[in-house]
């Protein structure tokens, strides 16, 4: 029988636990000595008393899926009314607004459309670097390349070093859900991505030279131990690679979705968000960044998260679409966040994907419109389809038969 003010003491001594001791912590130590054990993790990393953020733009560049997650709200299939992809112009008209704001990059993701081939992805980087060579692409969690790759039958490595040549600065860790196969098969995304598979495209990625993130999204249908297990996977990988900036966990949101009705699913709590987070700072060991996910959380839970364990507060993001479909509407913008990290008695500092300080708050030396609402991909109502999309083959019928309306004039394009 495991003693737990035995583990408590291993953490203090800056020894590394193993499976049961952190799932015997996660269970049984108090919160506050979670978060104590935490914070003093973050502090011996982070002795400076600095709290980092970033200014990025959270972008979606389709909602078109094959993949079917049943946790998803943001999905919509093949052939849908309500489907859209970005046009060029659409996103290059985003990377102007993120830029007048400070912003440094594009944290790019969206659905496995088989509509797009990788001709589109590459053609889309190309163009962003043409015109703003300083800008970040932060794009493609493993699932899409996975995707891609499946798409254009080409090896991972093979398909992520086009992207790299393209213009792909870094990947996302999104997609990773739970990296345990029994998770993923109930949440219907083992066919996406199994958990070896969303490994194996950060592994070649690592090893192609780009940073990633990794993530979690738990409180579905998984175990405590299972939640170590995800963690141990994240750990056994950074030890190898050493290629995760960060890692950023978040809960389920239940609304909207076919998972939280079948089973009747209610979003975690705050204190389970807290020693979940903390208990990934001790575990993750080898990570120097933990993110607090205020666009789940709220303000208020993300400022806690300053004290269990995160150092960083994430995005400025000033979109965002799926966490948004699945009931979640929260709002910061620059001001705000500068404002809960030094509530909580840290300096706020700008940074890059790599976590390099680019120096103080950017409203602070310019003015910047206040942004008390979270932009979306598009207005509500908006069906234009890209005019360059005649370019690019599509698979499905009903995008083969939109190809054709586009080729003959019988739809119109978004750069009328
Ligand atoms: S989570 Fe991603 S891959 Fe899964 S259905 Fe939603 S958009 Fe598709």
């Amino acid at each position: 029988m495991l003693s737990v003010s035995a583990v408590i003491e291993k953490v203090r001594a800056g020894d590394r636990v193993d499976a049961d001791e952190a799932l015997a912590l996660y269970r049984h130590a108090p919160t506050p000595v979670l978060g104590q054990l935490a914070d003093a993790i973050r502090r011996r990393k982070h002795p400076g008393g600095v709290v980092t953020y970033i200014i990025d733009r959270n972008v979606n560049y389709t909602n078109v899926c094959v993949a079917k997650c049943n946790f998803c709200a943001f999905y919509r299939e093949v052939g849908s009314p309500e489907g859209y992809v970005l046009g060029f112009d659409e996103l290059f008209r985003k990377i102007d607004e993120t830029i007048a704001v400070g912003g440094v990059q594009l944290l790019l993701q969206g659905g496995h459309n088989p509509d797009l081939p990788l001709s589109w992805y590459e053609d889309l980087f190309r163009a962003v670097k043409e015109r703003y060579p300083e800008f970040k692409l932060h794009a493609l969690s493993p699932p899409e390349v996975v995707h891609l790759s499946r798409l254009s039958q080409l090896p991972v490595p093979t398909t992520i070093d086009r992207l790299i040549a393209a213009g792909l600065d870094s990947i996302p860790g999104g997609g990773a859900e739970i990296l345990v196969d029994r998770v993923r098969k109930l949440l219907h995304c083992y066919g996406k991505a199994t958990s070896d598979e969303w490994l194996d495209v950060m592994r070649h990625a690592h090893r192609a030279g780009l940073r990633t993130t990794a993530t979690m999204m738990y409180g579905t249908l998984e175990t405590d131990g299972e939640r170590i297990e995800h963690m141990m996977r994240l750990r056994d990988l950074q030890d190898e690679t050493g290629g995760f900036t960060a890692f950023i966990t978040w809960s389920f949101q239940p609304d909207h979705t076919e998972l939280g009705a079948e089973h009747a699913l209610s979003e975690a709590t705050g204190i389970d968000y807290l020693r979940t987070l903390a208990i990934a700072r001790i575990v993750l060991d080898n990570f120097d960044n933990l993110q607090a996910s205020w666009v789940t959380q709220g303000g208020k839970v993300g400022q806690l998260s300053l004290a269990y364990g995160a150092n960083d507060m994430g995005s400025v993001m000033i979109e965002e679409n799926v966490v948004r479909a699945a009931g979640a509407s929260y709002c910061m913008d620059e001001l705000e966040i500068v404002r809960n990290i030094e509530d909580a008695g840290f300096a706020a500092k700008r940074r890059n994907m790599h976590y390099e300080l680019l120096g103080d708050p950017y409203y602070v030396g310019q003015p910047v419109p206040r942004m008390l609402e979270l932009a979306t991909a598009r207005e509500a109502g908006d069906t234009r389809v890209p005019e360059e999309l005649r370019l690019y083959p599509a698979r499905s019928r009903a995008g083969k038969s939109e190809r054709e309306q586009l080729q003959d004039g019988r739809l119109a394009g978004s750069q009328e």
